[in-house]
């Protein structure tokens, strides 16, 4: 049964950035306004996520780890709402079943914080002849969860990892695009002993000083701000384009729908088709888009490692956004 989980595991989680990214938003999810991560050897030694959040309940926290353990959908019915990240307990789970997990956590209304070790799905002595139980410490209001030698008891996904510091940069990458998008929130993320952040981003931030900050300064002066409401198809866009080259490889393409980050290759082939008439060949351009759509009309069961999303009247929704796109380009550029 172990082996299964395992495997089972490695398809949810295939790189220390996955494991980030369901760890960020279980960060968001407990309305943390704090996001602090250290990493050692591109997160496979270590990936350590602290927040601010409202903490996990001490009852709580011999199941956090399970399987299918999710505080955060209570009927059904809730399936057609959501409005958390997360809604399958599948993240912790998976991560517990190919990594040493140690959670610390603090509710506000708690004395004190308390301590567990997990592995594969269960709580675990932190050392052998102790007890699992939760353990009282000191500590903060909020969580902090510490990963340590993700895949040590899975050799071929190892084996299959770039090195650390391409892994580290797929982190950044994650870090980069939900710090963008939850400006409201301040990041950091950084190496294990390292004196200065990688990141750095400010609370109650806007979201373009953090493009700007993670991007650069001349770019972000040559952004438009883009937004559209239709009524027709229930959804609404924000975002920021850019109106010149940004990159002479590719797009840089930021896509959010209800706040996830998520991938859709409809939408960006469409996008870099309507650019074609404002950038000159061979130069690509920055899009961040924030897309928020009834949660009824959007595919929230795809598989937590296929990025790609689908929503109902897809075709129809691509075209607005980029007619929304078309109009503001075709304004700046007059
Ligand atoms: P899901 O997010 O789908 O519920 P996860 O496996 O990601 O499943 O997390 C399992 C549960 O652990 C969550 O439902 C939540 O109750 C708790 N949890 C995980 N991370 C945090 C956190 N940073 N702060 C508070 N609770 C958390
Ligand atoms: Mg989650």
């Amino acid at each position: 049964e172990a082996v299964i989980n395992r495997i089972a595991a490695g398809e949810i989680i295939h790189r220390p950035a996955n494991a980030l990214k369901e760890m960020i938003e279980n960060c968001l999810d407990a309305g943390a306004t704090s996001i602090q991560i250290t990493v050692k050897d591109g997160g496979l030694k270590l990936l350590q996520i602290q927040d601010n959040g409202q903490g996990i309940h001490k009852d709580d926290m011999s199941m956090v780890c399970e399987r299918f353990a999710t505080s955060k959908l209570k009927h059904f019915e809730d399936l057609q709402q959501i409005a958390t990240y997360g809604f399958r307990g599948e993240a912790l789970a998976s991560i517990s079943h190919v990594a040493h997990v140690t959670i610390t956590t603090k509710q506000e209304s708690s004395p004190c914080a308390w301590r567990a070790c997990y592995s594969d799905g269960k709580l675990k002595p932190p050392k052998p002849g102790m007890s699992a139980d939760p353990k009282p410490c000191a500590g903060n209001k909020g969580t902090q969860i510490v990963v340590e030698d993700l895949f040590y008891n899975v050799t071929t996904r190892r084996k299959a990892l770039k090195s650390a510091s391409e892994e580290y940069n797929r982190i950044l990458d994650v870090v980069h695009k939900y710090a963008i998008h939850n400006s409201k929130t301040s990041f950091t993320c950084k190496k294990q002993g390292a004196n200065t952040a990688d990141v750095h981003t400010a609370s109650a931030a806007r979201t373009l000083d953090n493009i700007r900050y993670v991007y650069g300064a001349a770019i972000a002066k040559e952004l438009l701000e883009v937004q559209h409401d239709d009524d027709r198809y229930e959804f609404k866009l924000e975002g920021y384009v850019s109106n010149a080259n940004f990159n002479t490889k590719k797009m840089a393409f930021l896509l959010f729908i209800n706040h996830r980050s998520v991938d859709s290759a409809n939408l960006k082939r469409a996008i870099e088709a309507v650019y074609t008439e404002y950038l000159p060949r061979g130069t690509h351009p920055f899009v961040y888009l924030s897309v928020e759509i009834k949660p009824q009309n959007v595919d929230v069961n795809v598989h937590p490692t296929k990025r790609e999303v689908h929503f109902l009247y897809e075709d129809k929704i691509i075209e607005n956004i980029c007619g929304a796109l078309q109009q503001r380009l075709a304004d700046a550029n007059q």
